[in-house]
């Protein structure tokens, strides 16, 4: 227990020193004492005593001039009245002037310990109420600061996701950072991208003035070991008086993912108090808002200037640009799509666009089945005569990227090659069937020696060349026509196999390995046994021709949910990648020394293309030079799987 202080006034020594020595002392007080009332008042204000035990009769001042004095002083010190002449007026009088007890000599010594006791009770009851009362003001202080520093704080952060101009933005940071801080000046600083200097970009207080135009670099040294630190640094003088004031400078990086891009600085130059413990992280927390929003108003540059580029090109282009979401409803689109749909761009944006576009090849190239990346291409022709190439592609977290380019052109060209072809085709048979009679004919008009005979046999090999050519341009004719393509059930596993066992031969004299790896109850396929034979022997037969020996050739053939996919993958030379979009024209071989080796006319993989498409299938490749190439084609599944056949 604390040692309360006890101050005995009396005239009479013998008194104090047996209310000290005997009682007061023993039982743990500190005991003071004063023999008039004079001496009493001063010792009673120099010292303030827990309790005063007054005489009442005493020379020059008694014991009411004592409380009085007091009372007039502001003193409310706990007083116990002794006194020889008690009388009731008197005890009145003493109890008006807030004496506590009051007790007539001689007095019973049980009794006075017991107001002591009592009196001091009360005064440590007190004493802890207004500790408590004090401890509860200091902590609501604490809160209402905290209030104030967060409703700043969320003030600002609010203006940092609205407020998209970054000059407006540093200025309502420094004023927030002077109001939390209660600092003299504030000033913020930023990198100067160009010129890699630091710039003043805001300020707020007793420099505002002088700073003026803005934009002034930095020749403070705190403030340039901030930026090259990245650390917070807190300087404050030290003073010889509590009087004098304080110099004091807070500087805080801001810190962006690049690195330090400014600092926020603050100064206090004739402050009383001293930058608090908070301030240093309240500052780091603006400073954290200053950067975020440069930032922002960085990104929001940049791809606002991306976005212009992308409407530039978006309007300049020609092709027809369109991007829906997953559900298919139109997110954007170019004005050369609209108006090859006869729509404003507003008739089309947020609705479905197989729904306004209104176009059946398009709805089929939304039920495509992807390549190996997800690509769906298909020729659309639309209502103004126009064919366009639509290319199809998945976009990551947006949908779907429509790209359709005009090929109107390419395909009247295509169709003036067909129509040629077919002429010359049919002229040139006639005269081709002329030669091979007469020299059928030749060895009945006489024996040939060896070297006319060599000599017809080359004519006859060459002219036999030319049918072949002539006979396959003739085919793809038909397949182009859709002659010939009578659909039926068909089991694609049988038809690999044949195909396989066809070539085995041919690739084992070339030394390769040829294999087929056929899921086990290949769904059926709806198709032509024997052009589907075809498709399969001219991609073996490609792969075998352009594979060197020690190699392989594997056939792969797998089931999704509407369709079967067949590859042909090979270890062979492989393709380049400028001549991949044209591998599958007529008449294009790829030039290099393997196209002067082998024979070919360049129309295998034109008649694969047709007769695949004619199916209502895709067909691609994918492929690495002196790797490999892998060809794949789709089949649509026979929807009653595994009836018919
Ligand atoms: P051809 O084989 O008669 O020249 P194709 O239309 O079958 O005609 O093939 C066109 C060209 O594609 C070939 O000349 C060849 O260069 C290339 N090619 C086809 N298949 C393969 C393959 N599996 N590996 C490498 N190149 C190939």
């Amino acid at each position: 227990m604390a040692k309360e202080t006890i101050l005995i006034v009396d005239d009479d020594i013998r008194n104090i020193e047996f209310l000290r020595d005997s009682l007061l002392i023993p039982s743990g007080y500190r005991a003071l004492s004063a023999a008039d009332g004079e001496a009493a008042l001063d010792l009673a204000l120099k010292e303030e005593p827990d309790l005063i035990l007054l005489d009442l009769q005493m020379p020059k001042m008694d014991g009411f001039d004592v409380l009085e004095a007091l009372h007039r002083e502001g003193r409310e010190i706990p007083t116990i009245l002794i006194t020889a002449h008690g009388s009731e007026s008197v005890a009145i009088q003493a109890f008006r002037l807030g004496v506590r007890d009051y007790f007539p000599k001689p007095f019973k010594v049980t009794e006075i310990m017991g107001a002591v006791e009592r009196s001091l009770a009360e005064v440590r009851l007190r004493r802890e109420k207004q500790e408590l009362t004090e401890r509860v003001e200091n902590i609501n202080r604490q809160l209402e600061q905290k209030l104030k520093e967060l409703t700043i704080l969320y003030g600002v952060s609010k203006s940092v996701t609205s407020l998209l101009d970054p000059d407006k933005l540093l200025t309502r940071i420094v004023e927030a950072t002077m109001y939390v801080t209660g600092a003299e000046e504030i000033s913020l600083f930023l990198l100067d991208e160009e010129t890699q200097e630091l710039q003043l970009r805001a300020v707020q207080g007793v420099g505002e003035h002088e700073a003026r135009p803005v934009r002034r670099s930095a020749d403070n040294a705190v403030v340039r070991q901030v930026m090259s630190t990245g650390q917070v640094a807190m300087i404050q003088t030290a003073r010889t008086r509590k009087t004098d004031p304080l110099q004091a400078t807070l500087a805080v990086p801001l810190r962006a993912r690049s690195g330090t891009i400014g600092v926020l600085h603050a100064t206090n130059k004739m402050a009383m108090e001293p930058f608090s413990e908070n301030d240093p992280y309240l500052l780091s927390v603006l400073a954290d808002y200053a950067a975020i929003a440069i930032e922002n108003a960085r990104l929001f540059a940049e791809v606002e200037e991306q976005r212009t580029k992308l409407e530039t090109i978006l309007t300049g282009s020609e092709d027809l640009i369109i991007v829906t979401d997953d559900d298919g409803l139109v997110l954007l689109l170019n004005p050369a799509a609209a108006n090859a749909f006869c729509l404003e761009k507003v008739e089309m944006v947020g609705k479905p666009l197989l729904e306004v576009a209104s176009n059946e090849a398009l709805d089929q190239l939304f039920r495509l089945p992807g390549t190996g990346n997800g690509v769906r291409n298909l020729e659309v022709p639309l209502v103004d005569g126009r064919t366009f190439y639509a290319s199809l592609s998945p976009v990551t977290d947006v949908g779907w990227a429509l790209i359709m380019r005009d090929i109107t052109h390419l395909k009247e060209l295509d169709r003036m090659k067909s129509d040629f072809v077919a002429t010359i085709t049919h002229d040139l048979r006639s005269p081709l069937t002329a030669i091979q009679g007469s020299l059928r004919l030749l060895p009945q008009l006489g024996q040939l020696n060896d070297e006319q005979a060599d000599f017809a046999k080359r004519a006859m090999r060459n002219v036999e060349h030319m049918d072949d050519l002539i006979s396959s341009l003739l085919d793809i004719g038909r397949i182009e026509a859709g002659l010939e393509m009578e659909m039926s059930a068909i089991h694609m596993d049988l038809v690999i196999e044949e195909a396989v066992s066809n070539l085995m031969g041919h690739a084992k004299s070339k030394g390769l390995v040829l294999r087929a790896i056929v899921l086990d109850d290949l769904p059926l396929v709806t198709g032509n046994h024997m052009r589907l034979t075809q498709v399969m022997t001219n991609l073996l037969d490609n792969a075998i021709r352009y594979t060197p020996q020690g190699g392989s050739v594997t056939v792969r053939a797998t089931a999704e949910a509407d369709h079967v996919t067949v590859s042909v993958i090979d270890t062979g030379v492989g393709i380049p990648a400028k001549a991949k979009a044209r591998i599958f024209d007529k008449f294009y071989r790829v030039e290099g020394p393997q196209a002067e080796e082998s024979p070919g006319m360049g129309l295998g993989l034109a008649t694969v293309k047709s007769i695949v498409e004619k199916h209502g299938g895709q067909v691609w490749v994918q492929s690495k030079v002196e790797e490999g190439s892998t060809f794949c084609f789709t089949l649509p599944r026979l929807e009653a799987s595994g009836q018919g056949a």
